[in-house]
Formats: C-alpha cells, structure tokens, sequence
C-alpha cells in the first residue's frame, strides 16, 4: 500500500531510470530536467514543500510548456472560491441554462493537465511509465464547455456538455468507491505541497477481468469551484486502464461495505 508524504519519501522517485513523459530510459547523453509536478507556479509560497519532482528528458518536458501557459489561470480557477461572480477568472464563463447561471471552463486544459497528474502520480506510487493514450475517462471538479475563437462566447457545444453531465452518475460511483477504500485502509497515496495537492487511488476490475484505477486529484479546495452556482461541490475523479495491467505493488479494493455519509457524493474528498 504505497503512502508517500515525504522528502523522504519522494527521494527514490527523483532517481527513477526513465522519462515519465515518453517513456524512454534515460542514456548518459540525454539532457534531464527536474519536473515538479503539479507545477510549482500553482502553490502558494508557503505551500510548495514538499514537491514530487520526476526526471524528464528536457525535449520532453519543454513540450509541456504550452499546458503551463495556462497555469495563471488554474491558480484563479482553484483560488476561485475568494472570487465573487462577476470577477470570474478570465477562462471561466458564466451562461445562463433554463434560468439558471453556470461556469463553464476551457475543459480540455483541464484534461490535459489531468492526465500529466495522473501519468506523475502513477510513476512516483509504481515506478512504472503510464503511456498518454492509456484508455481513461477523466471528471474535471468543473464542468467543461468550448468557447469561440473569436468572440470568447460558448459555443452549441455548451448545451451537448450539459447534456453529457448525466455522467454524473459514474462521477459518484467513482467518488463512492473511493471514499469506501479510503475507510478500508485499501488505497494508495501521494500527498504533496503542504497537504495542498492530495491523489489517491485504488485498483479493481472491470466486468471483463481488465484492471481500472479509480483515482481522486485534489488541489487545494477546487471541489469548491462549482459551488458560485449553488451546486454541489464537485471533486475531481477518474478511471484509466494500462494495458500493462495492475502495477505489483497496487493495493486492491475492498469487497466490503462500510457506512457512511457520503452527502458530498460528487466530491471523492468529501464527506
Ligand atoms: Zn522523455
């Protein structure tokens, strides 16, 4: 059951023999850069010990420069609970739907990032290189929409995502199953940045016999973010499936049932 808070602990993982990003060992010409992810930029001075920094080869971690553009915009978007409607953070955009006011963000920066979290977090707990187009389906503690190049308005797309929000019902299975293996003692765990970015995960199986982890990503109180509109909060959770299968080491989910609240079913971090 890995469980790593640490400098200690995430002393080993600094030292690992490959590239996180692309998956390649490292040879003694290759240019390494020192990755701290999430990246640095999102926290809050007093929050940046203790970091997980992977080695990457230079390459590749320069192409993630783009993703961290946006990185302004994330520490507004997970500060956001200090901002009041009408001082949104600039990639968020309130749309009234049937009456009612909704944010939507640049959901695919979101995912992006999701998926480098992920692919950080399954390396730092494994040891193992987690492939980019590994299947998964990821729920952004934010609702997504797409927004017009040229106007900056959402798009039609606004309304197929609203539709596409009955996937709330595996947003909350997901949250469930976590919240159930955390009282079981049955998950695995990185806390980093002050207690500030939380992931933790667990490993089960799909009908067919193929093994899914379920994870929960937690920086600072983003599950808050949704909340401007009276919803619920809404945590970030996922499922993903390496074609490698379950990692050795891997901790499984519990078969039992334990009771418990769960009145913030959206949030894997909740009550
Ligand atoms: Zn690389």
């Amino acid at each position: 059951m890995p469980s790593l808070a640490t400098q200690q602990d995430f002393r080993d993982v600094q030292k690992l023999s490959f590239c996180y990003l692309c998956g390649e060992e490292f040879k003694p010409s290759d240019s390494i850069n020192r990755d701290h992810m999430p990246p640095s930029a999102l926290f809050e001075k007093d929050d940046r010990d203790v970091p997980v920094i992977l080695p990457t080869h230079y390459e590749c971690n320069a192409k993630e420069h783009v993703t961290d553009e946006f990185i302004g915009q994330f520490i507004a978007l997970i500060h956001g609970r200090t901002l009041k409607l009408g001082h949104r953070p600039l990639d968020a955009t309130v749309v009234q739907v049937a009456g009612k006011p909704i944010t939507f963000t640049r959901d695919l920066n979101l995912h992006h990032f999701i998926r480098r979290c992920v692919r950080g977090f399954h390396a730092t707990l494994y040891h193992e290189w987690l492939p980019s187009n590994t299947a998964n389906v990821f729920h952004p503690p934010a609702r997504g929409g797409q927004f017009d190049g040229d106007t900056g308005e959402p798009t039609d797309v606004v309304q197929a995502m609203l539709i596409a929000d009955n996937g709330l019902e595996q947003h909350k299975l997901f949250s469930y199953v976590l919240k159930q293996n955390r009282i079981a003692g049955s998950t695995d765990i990185v806390i980093s940045r002050n207690g500030k970015c939380v992931y933790e995960c667990v490993w089960t199986t799909f009908d067919n016999g193929k093994p899914i982890c379920i994870f929960g990503l937690k920086i600072y109180d983003w599950q808050q973010f949704e909340q401007f509109d009276g919803q619920p909060p809404r945590g970030c959770v996922g499922i993903y499936s390496p074609a490698t299968g379950r990692p050795k080491i891997a901790t499984r989910a519990t078969e039992l049932e334990f009771p418990f609240a769960n009145s913030d079913a959206l949030d894997p971090f909740g009550r």
